[in-house]
C-alpha cells in the first residue's frame, strides 16, 4: 500500500465516492479522539451518506484512486512535455529548413543573376564585335569608293582630253579639206595658164586663145631647155 502524505488532503485530490462514484465527497481533519495533539482525517459522501474515519481506512478506500490520479497527472505532464519538446523540435526544424531554403533561394537567385550578367556581357561583347566589324567594313567600303571615284575621274579626264584632241584634229582636218576644196574649186574655174587670173571658158581650160598659145610656148621652151642641158 503506497504511502499518501495526508496533509495534502483534500486540496489536490479529486476524490469520488467508492460506493456511488459521486464527486460530492468531502474530507476534513478533526481532533483524534484520544491523542489530543494528533489530527485525524475523516470523510463523508453527501450523495449516499457513506462516511469513514482514520488514515488506514482512507488509504484502503482511496489510495488506489489517488495513485491512479497521480499516475494520470504524471502521464499528462510527461505527454505535455513530450508535446512541447516535439513542438520545439518541429519549430527548430522548420526554422532550420526555412533558413536552408532561404539560403538555397538566395544562392539560386545569385546564380541566376550571375548568369544574367554573364549573358548580358556576352551580348554586349557580341554587339561591340559586330559594331567594330561594321566600322571596319564601312571604312574599307568608303576607301574603295573613294579610290574608284578617283580612278573614274582620272579615266574621265583622260577620255575628255582624248576627245578634245580628236575634236581638234577633226576640225583641223575639216579646215584643211575645205581649204583644198576651195583651192580645187578655184583651180577648176581658173584659166590653166599660170600667170593668168581670168576664168576659163566652158569649152576650154583657158580663158582665151592667147593663154592657150602662151602655155604651149612655155612647155616648148621647157622641153628645149631640158634637151640642151643633157
Ligand atoms: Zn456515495
Ligand atoms: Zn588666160
Amino acid at each position: 500500500m503506497p504511502s499518501i502524505p495526508l496533509d495534502h488532503f483534500p486540496a489536490e485530490f479529486n476524490a469520488r465516492c467508492y460506493k456511488c462514484s459521486s464527486p460530492n465527497i468531502h474530507f476534513n481533519f478533526t481532533k483524534h479522539p484520544w491523542l489530543w495533539t494528533k489530527l485525524e482525517i475523516q470523510y463523508s459522501c453527501r450523495m449516499c451518506g457513506t462516511s469513514g474515519y482514520g488514515e488506514d481506512d482512507v488509504i484502503a478506500k482511496f489510495g488506489g484512486q489517488l495513485e491512479a490520479q497521480r499516475r494520470d497527472q504524471r502521464r499528462a505532464a510527461r505527454e505535455m512535455q513530450e508535446l512541447r519538446a516535439a513542438a520545439e523540435r518541429e519549430s527548430e526544424e522548420r526554422a532550420s529548413r526555412e533558413a536552408q531554403e532561404a539560403e538555397t533561394a538566395a544562392a539560386r537567385e545569385a546564380q541566376i543573376m550571375a548568369q544574367k550578367i554573364e549573358a548580358h556581357q556576352l551580348r554586349v561583347n557580341e554587339a561591340l564585335k559586330l559594331r567594330r566589324i561594321q566600322v571596319l567594313e564601312n571604312n574599307r567600303r568608303r576607301d574603295k569608293e573613294y579610290r574608284d571615284r578617283k580612278k573614274m575621274k582620272l579615266a574621265m579626264n583622260a577620255l575628255s582630253e582624248e576627245m578634245r584632241l580628236a575634236e581638234e584634229l577633226a576640225s583641223e582636218m575639216r579646215a584643211r579639206r575645205e581649204e583644198e576644196e576651195r583651192a580645187a574649186a578655184a583651180a577648176a574655174t581658173k584659166c590653166a595658164w599660170r600667170d593668168c587670173e581670168q576664168s576659163r571658158t566652158e569649152a576650154s581650160k583657158y580663158c582665151s586663145r592667147t593663154c592657150s598659145n602662151r602655155n604651149a610656148a612655155w612647155h616648148l621652151r621647157q622641153r628645149k631647155q631640158a634637151e640642151a642641158s643633157c
